[in-house]
């Protein structure tokens, strides 16, 4: 067993509204450990009269929130860090239990979560805006950073508390009410422990808000709520597509953090073991589940047996099992459904079309063997879709050109490219397609979910401080 387990109390997670957790009305619904089959706590669907009180709370707090002096709310995010290190050892296993990731990964996205808050908290006593170039004599002009107001937040399950917290705590810091729409699958770590956290942390009531649901009824009804000021969402393309056309109708800003069909590129002077590690670390952290997963290996001929036949013998090795033990690397895959979505639509079909197994493509319940599969061609499923699971597919590139092709067919969020000159690797870079690169090296863990901006807008604020003199006809001197 890793070190911080401890026994969870079961968790009741109803909505949070206002500064009360209510009554539930409708029925539970188990949250279950994903490793064990067995519930550790329950959640109720927020109805949408729900989502609407919600959202009016927040209305209706923040300009009281916005008004309070920076130091204020600086010492409210302060004490909600507090809140959520001083119960460290509970959150760790309750993050292992309700994600299925190890304990690695449950200290990455506490550690985060606290990072944003005490980050946050700094930021919003830094600075308020700017002073600007005057335009004309006499005329002081400032630029003011002022909230939106009310945002509602929608976040998926494989990071439930740091991807809700990285808009959450800048949200709240630069003086915004917030609606919080947790992930079905995850709404304890992602909703509950925020709300009660927030809630010994002082925040007034309203500011911050949960309503936890699925995504057809509650998450629906927060999107179609009149009035928010931002949406943010993190999640699917699928769902991120339908919100921001749904949005468009009344013009409400969206925030879309999508998938990627991340690629991983081994050019033919690449050094092996290096590739194969990162390879192996990149593809099947938190069982590939997360968005800047490397998905597609495009590897040039003449270096493809070596690594294949590298990232195979390191896979073999891998140990899957109940991530709350310290000797498991994988724990299982969160659902049934995204198992079936990655195996039965996905890899089995690629298998169809001709690609090989080199190791794994089984599973004993959740708990999927790490895989690796060769000869992928660039039109089988695993290479045009996002897995989003765990699974190394290799496809053969004939040139350092043919593997550029390759990487920019596809729309992605992070990439890796390995040789053994660096300047190669940069020009390489240059060229790809995509908003994030590494040469040598995968992305940038731990704390590489880095703040998100864009929680306030401009206000533009000029004072004419010295008389002026306006054109004859508007003062009446003709
Ligand atoms: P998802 O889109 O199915 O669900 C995400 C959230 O949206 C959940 O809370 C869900 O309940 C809600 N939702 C679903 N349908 C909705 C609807 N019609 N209206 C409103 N809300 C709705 O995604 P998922 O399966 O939970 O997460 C996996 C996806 O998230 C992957 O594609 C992954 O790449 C992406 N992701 C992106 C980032 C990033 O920062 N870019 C981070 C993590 C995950």
């Amino acid at each position: 067993m890793v070190s911080a387990t401890v026994v969870l109390r079961e968790y009741d997670a109803p909505a949070y509204i206002d500064g009360d957790f209510e009554p539930v009305a409708s029925d539970w619904i188990p949250v279950l450990d994903k490793a064990a089959g067995i519930p550790i706590g329950r959640y109720a669907d927020s109805s949408a009269d729900q989502v609407a009180r919600a959202v009016a709370a927040a209305r209706r707090a923040q300009p009281g929130w916005a008004a309070t002096e920076a130091p204020g709310r600086s010492a409210v995010l302060r004490a909600f860090a507090r809140e959520l290190e001083a119960r460290h050892d509970e959150l760790i296993t309750l993050l292992i239990r309700e994600t299925g990731g190890t304990a690695a990964k449950a200290e990455e996205e506490l550690g985060q979560s606290v990072t944003q808050l005490l980050n946050s908290a700094t930021q919003l006593a830094e600075t308020a805006g700017d002073i600007l170039p005057p335009y004309k004599p006499g005329k002081l002009s400032l630029s003011r950073a002022v909230p939106l107001g009310v945002i509602g937040l929608i976040v998926p399950w494989n990071y439930p508390m740091s991807l809700a917290m990285r808009a959450l705590a800048p949200g709240l810091a630069y003086g915004n009410a917030v609606v919080l729409k947790p992930a079905e699958l995850t709404p304890i770590a992602g909703g509950q422990v925020l709300a009660e956290a927030a809630r010994a942390a002082g925040l007034p009531a309203g500011v911050f808000n949960v309503v936890p649901g699925d995504g057809a009824g509650t998450g629906q009804a927060l999107v179609r709520q009149p009035g928010l000021d931002l949406i943010h969402f993190t999640g699917s393309f699928e769902v991120g597509r339908q919100i921001t056309q749904f949005a468009a109708g009344s013009l409400t800003p969206v925030v879309t953090e999508l998938g990627g069909d991340n690629a991983f590129v081994v050019l033919d002077d690449a050094d092996i073991d290096q590739a194969a590690s990162c390879a192996v670390w990149s593809a099947l952290w938190y069982q590939g589940q997360t968005c800047i997963t490397a998905g597609r290996h495009i590897v040039m001929r003449a270096a493809a047996p070596a690594f294949t036949e590298a990232i195979t013998e390191r896979v073999r090795r891998l140990r899957v099992g109940d991530p709350l033990r310290a000797d498991v690397d994988l724990g299982p895959v969160v659902s049934e459904q995204q198992l079936r979505r990655f195996h039965d639509g996905l890899v089995l079909p690629s298998v169809a079309a001709g690609a090989r197994i080199a190791t794994g493509a089984t599973h004993d319940g959740l708990f999927y063997a790490p895989t690796v599969l060769t000869g992928v061609t660039p039109d089988m499923p695993v290479f045009t879709e996002e897995i989003f699971g765990p699974v190394l597919p290799v496809t053969v590139a004939d040139s350092e050109a043919d593997a550029l092709d390759l990487v920019n067919r596809h729309r992605t969020l992070m990439n890796s490219v390995f040789t053994g000159d660096p300047m190669r690797g940069l020009a390489f870079a240059e060229r790809v397609a995509s908003s994030e690169v590494h040469v040598n090296d995968g992305y940038a863990r731990p704390g590489g979910e880095g703040q998100q901006a864009g929680f306030t807008k401009r206000q533009w604020i000029g004072v004419q401080t010295a008389p002026v003199t306006y054109p004859a006809w508007a003062e009446a001197r003709h």
